[in-house]
């Protein structure tokens, strides 16, 4: 069991597989980066690997696969079954745009995952092209639909932003009940990388306009996550995450690896060590030598800035 100097215990690892992606989404990456990290210097999945399996012989108990757009690596779920062929019970999900999943969500679900998050951020095409800067929704839309269908478990993440698709929070809301998919709005976060005209909502509007339609409660939150889940009269439940107000910190259970095997204690927080040395060298020793070095210094607190935040969602995985 891995345990921190502040007592947190880190069960769980993001990876992110690539820092690439085919959208553009002016909250994330509006422009393409100046340069991607070249192919040959991302670690394969077989080294990806070495490294799951450290994690996992350590405490490790729950997995997500992101980026970037992770469904841009090929073969991803060659990777995802040779982690489930490794520990079946692992909760092991996915976060992805959804656009290039109707046509692996079965392949991916035969290999081992069990949930799947899309982000999906209007149910306007026109809304959905002016965001990710490309026409996506029918795609998002199939491919969160396959998902359902082969029986991943689902959940939808939405940023709303003023005057973009601040008018479709009760759509969305009733949009993801119908298909009883949890929907999670997530506060816009500012970064030095995102579109500056871009303005976010605050989560008591999205909150006062789902009450204009229905009851509901707050559930006691479950500490290690994010998100603040509420029912409402008819049992669905729905989600908000505000980064700004809630202290993740206190009991953050994250750790994250990119591709290029910087393993990264905090996202907001520019230390991170390389394993991709001792894991290309086979030096099972050294690796776990630095994910527990890593860990032992988690800093207590993230140094959130939103001007000078040294590193994008699309490279963390968010
Ligand atoms: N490409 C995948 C996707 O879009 O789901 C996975 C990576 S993306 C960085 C992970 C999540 O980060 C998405 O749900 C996205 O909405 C969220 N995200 C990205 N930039 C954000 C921002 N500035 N504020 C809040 N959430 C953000
Ligand atoms: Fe790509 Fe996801 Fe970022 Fe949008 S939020 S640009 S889909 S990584």
């Amino acid at each position: 069991m891995l345990i921190d100097k502040y007592g947190r215990q880190i069960d769980y690892l993001r990876i992110s597989v690539t820092e690439r992606c085919n959208f553009r989404c002016q909250y994330c990456m509006p422009e393409k980066p100046f340069s991607w990290v070249p192919r040959e210097n991302l670690l394969n999945y077989e080294e990806l690997f070495k490294f799951v399996k450290i994690a996992i012989d350590e405490g490790v108990t729950k997995i997500r696969i992101t980026g970037g757009e992770p469904l841009l690596r090929e073969h991803l779920d060659r990777f995802i079954n040779m982690i489930y062929n490794y520990k079946q019970d692992i909760d092991l999900a996915l976060t992805t745009n959804g656009f290039l999943l109707k046509s692996v969500a079965k392949k991916l679900k035969d290999s081992g995952l069990k949930r799947i998050n899309t982000s999906l951020d209007t149910l306007k095409p026109e809304v959905a092209k002016q965001i990710a800067q490309k026409d996506v929704l029918t795609e998002v839309l199939e491919g969160t639909e396959e998902a359902l269908r082969v029986g991943l478990k689902v959940k939808v993440n939405t940023v709303i932003m003023k005057n973009i698709n601040d008018d479709e929070i009760l759509d969305l809301y009733e949009f993801c009940k119908s298909k009883n998919i949890t929907i999670r709005y997530i506060e816009y976060m500012k970064n030095s990388f995102a579109n500056s005209d871009i303005k976010g909502v605050k989560t008591e509007y999205i909150l006062k306009t789902i009450s204009q339609k229905y009851k509901f409660k707050k559930i006691e939150k479950d500490s290690c996550s994010p998100a603040q889940y509420y029912k409402d009269k008819n049992g669905y439940i729905f989600g908000v995450i505000e980064p700004y107000k809630d202290d993740f910190c206190k009991t953050c259970n994250r750790i994250r690896l990119t591709a290029e095997g910087h393993l990264i204690p905090c996202l907001y927080f520019d230390e991170a060590m390389s394993i991709k040395e001792s894991i290309k060298a086979n030096d099972i020793n050294r690796a776990t030598e630095i994910f527990k070095e890593v860990v032992a210094n988690k800093p207590e607190k993230n140094r959130w800035s939103e001007e000078s935040s040294s590193r994008a969602f699309f490279e963390t995985g968010g």
